[in-house]
């Protein structure tokens, strides 16, 4: 069985998937799992298919002590006890920089020009590379890096700048919007779930732990909420969203903080946690009674809202609204209150829908149709490694398209 692997590595877990390539070039997922706790309880958890459990095992600290061991012991598991040789590995890689508007096949030197990115994410980043420069030291296995920043490469100069010297532009301070894989898999479903709207103007949410929302005309990105760094825009759990420069400067001058303790503030003590000061977690907040919490979802749907208005400007109207991710595909209340402030765009719910989790959520009437369209990043990734690699196979084919 010829399998693709797709890895997506964090801090604290490495978060893999195995794809089955079938006969005409489909691609059936077969396990996902993940290794967590690495470097604390380090746990190996993955599931079949039907969602049977493959494995459940926690390994010393001394044996996952950071990313590679964890890449190591899963793959170690994958080979010796499933008999799984992957044909190439597709990883997820936050940061492409300015040259990077589709997937690439990895070799040392695109490794050593991404790692110059890292300061752009460094909780993802660095990470991200690691188990990329493990699998390295087996050269027949091909590599691909896929980047969320790809999608959004084809902005038009007005969206990709921000109002500074152009020469800071030059040397890559340019909005770079983020989460491109999840819209390019909303952007390729859409025309079929709602192929009169796929080629107008979509404003699609992706609300997890990161949030973002992307404007797509014609299956394309352009313009983002999220810019230089994967913190601006709407709050998320940690991450406070848009904020005025001034603050951060307010915090280092003011208050004596160094820049990574800013650095740290920005990425893990605001957002959600910041303001409520109970939880990062969506559903946490939602079962509390906690007056802080309620001030939290108020804000995260107010800035939605804001954000949707700028995006319909930069589309110059809007043909569909798109809710995706974690909080986007499963908290029935969220999507109610943005909607409601999605009304003067021409929004009407229809409750029983969303309460169903239906796939188009709006009434019949609505003047802008809302959909529930579940993200699948890894099948993209898969995707986008098997083009690779059937490209690498046949290059005139590349060449002639
Ligand atoms: P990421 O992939 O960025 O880690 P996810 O897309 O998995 O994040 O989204 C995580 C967020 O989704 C968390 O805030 C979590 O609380 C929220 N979430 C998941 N399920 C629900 C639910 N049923 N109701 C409300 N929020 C939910």
């Amino acid at each position: 069985m010829d399998t693709i692997l797709v890895v997506n590595a964090g801090s604290s877990s490495v978060k893999f998937q195995v794809f089955e390539v079938e006969g005409g070039g489909g691609l059936r997922r077969q396990i996902k799992g993940q290794m967590d706790g690495i470097g604390s309880r380090p746990r190996l958890r993955a599931s079949g298919p039907n969602g049977d459990t493959l494995a459940d095992r926690a390994y010393q600290i001394e044996a996952v002590a950071d990313v590679p061991a964890a890449m190591s012991a899963a793959g170690a598991w994958l080979r010796d006890e499933l008999d799984i040789k992957p044909i190439a590995v597709g990883h997820r890689v936050v940061h492409g920089g300015p040259d990077h508007a589709h997937p690439v096949l990895i070799d040392h030197a695109v490794v050593t020009q991404l790692e110059r990115y890292a300061p752009l994410a460094p909780l993802h980043q660095p990470h991200n590379l690691a188990p990329i420069r493990t699998l390295l030291n087996f050269p027949t296995l091909p590599q691909v890096a896929c980047f969320d920043t790809a999608f959004h490469r084809n902005h038009d100069a007005l969206a990709d700048h921000y109002a500074i010297p152009y020469q800071l532009h030059a040397e890559g301070i340019r909005r770079y919007g983020f989460h491109g894989l999840s819209y390019e898999y909303i952007a390729n479903r859409l025309p079929q779930i709602a192929p009169d709207i796929a080629g107008g103007r979509v404003i699609v949410a992706h609300l997890g732990s990161g949030a973002s929302m992307c404007a797509i005309r014609g299956g394309k990105s352009v313009e983002s909420t999220m810019g230089f760094t994967a913190l601006d825009g709407l709050a998320m759990g940690t991450r406070p969203g848009q904020i005025d420069p001034g603050v951060l400067l307010y915090l280092m001058v003011a208050k004596g903080m160094s820049a990574s303790e800013v650095q740290d503030f920005l990425y893990r003590d605001c957002g959600l946690k910041g303001l409520s000061g109970i939880s990062n977690d969506m559903r946490e907040l939602e079962t509390s009674v906690d007056s802080r919490a309620a001030f939290a979802i108020d804000y995260f749907v107010y800035r939605i809202g804001l954000n949707a208005g700028m995006l319909a400007a930069a589309l110059q109207g809007v043909d569909a609204f798109v809710f995706t991710a974690g909080i986007g595909e499963n908290s029935v209340s969220i999507r109610a209150r943005v909607a409601e402030r999605l009304a003067w765009l021409g929004v009407a719910l229809d409750p029983a829908e969303n309460g169903r989790h239906a796939g188009k959520i709006s009434r019949s009437g609505s003047r802008l149709p809302v959909y529930v369209v579940p993200t699948d990043e890894e099948l993209m990734i898969a995707q986008h490694t098997l083009a690779l690699l059937v490209n690498r196979q046949s290059p005139k084919r590349e060449r002639a398209s």
